[in-house]
């Protein structure tokens, strides 16, 4: 059992402690390119059609060449089988404008392990700080180029946003809008709970569509919650009945404070844990086109 793998979109399985990248990567110099970051369980990839859904459509704002999908399948799947059945895994497909000097799209697919945060997050929960993202609900619309949709490799600031929480004693961070929206996390989807409702704040207000919220909401509509997208403040995280950050290797941690004032339990709080659980097993049947 290795302890990474790297595949490339050749279907090559490499030395994942072998250089990769030439120096002139556009993702190296520019961060131009995308990626998404799926779980893996029990021996297969989870969410495989919604994770290469939104990897083409993020290729697609940063006006990237949109790979074969058959050929991300197979080396995802030769990257599940390298890193076996034993344990959960964390996998990035990563795509990138390639050299600064030419030539093609550099794109590979890689395996770790689930990180010790991670493992924490899910089963203590968070406690997050609310930071100001600089930027209006109303900007994506306006400007495309920003790409707040995208999942892009730029993620500094969000690595920034993290770690600036960090020396507040805080494990993650809750972004707000300039007019005082709640975004989402750093690397998360917020999803409330009020009684059997669920919220969360819409896509187009500039965050990430969520493949889990997304997977949790199609599952949780079948179980007698009514799901929603609504504009958010921070004072509805407050009185929610349940605050949880939402994705794919981490799944639902649970927001425990906030702004280092402490949420009361959640009545609510195993039943989203099972139902997240329980989606990410079921979605994404259907291939993506
Ligand atoms: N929002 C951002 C900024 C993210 O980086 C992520 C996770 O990658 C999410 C939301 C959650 O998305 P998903 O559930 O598809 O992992």
């Amino acid at each position: 059992m290795s302890d990474r793998v790297l595949v490339t979109l050749d279907h090559e399985v490499r030395d994942a402690d072998a250089p990769l990248l030439h120096a002139d990567d556009l993702a190296v110099v520019r961060g131009d390119g995308v990626f998404e970051t799926l779980l893996v369980r029990g021996g297969r990839a989870l969410k495989v059609e919604p994770h290469l859904t939104r990897l083409v459509a993020s290729a697609r704002a940063l006006g990237l060449p949109v790979q074969d999908l058959d050929d991300w399948r197979l080396a995802l799947e030769l990257a599940v089988e390298e890193w076996g059945s034993e344990r959960e895994g964390a996998m990035r497909l990563v795509l990138s404008r390639g050299r600064e000097s030419g030539g093609d799209a550099t794109a590979f697919v890689t395996v770790g392990p689930v990180s010790d945060r991670i493992l924490d997050a899910r089963r203590d929960g968070v406690s997050v700080l609310t930071l100001a993202r600089g930027y209006s609900v109303d900007l994506s619309a306006s400007a495309p180029w920003q790409l707040l949709g995208a999942k892009t490799l730029s993620y500094a600031t969000n690595m920034a946003a993290l770690r600036y929480a960090a020396t507040f004693g805080a494990d993650d961070v809750i972004f707000v809008s300039s007019e005082g929206n709640v975004l989402e996390g750093p690397r998360s989807t917020v999803v409330i709970a009020r009684e059997k409702t669920l919220l969360t704040p819409p896509p187009e207000h500039g965050i990430l569509p969520g493949t889990t919220q997304q997977a949790l909401y199609e599952v949780a509509s079948g179980k007698g919650f009514r799901c929603e997208y609504a504009a958010l403040r921070p004072a509805d995280l407050i009185t929610a009945e349940g605050v949880w950050l939402i994705s794919s290797i981490t799944m639902a941690a649970r927001v425990r404070k906030i702004d280092g004032l402490a949420l009361p339990d959640a009545p609510l709080a195993d039943e989203i844990v099972e139902l997240v659980d329980l989606a990410v097993e079921t979605s994404g049947a259907e291939s993506a086109e």
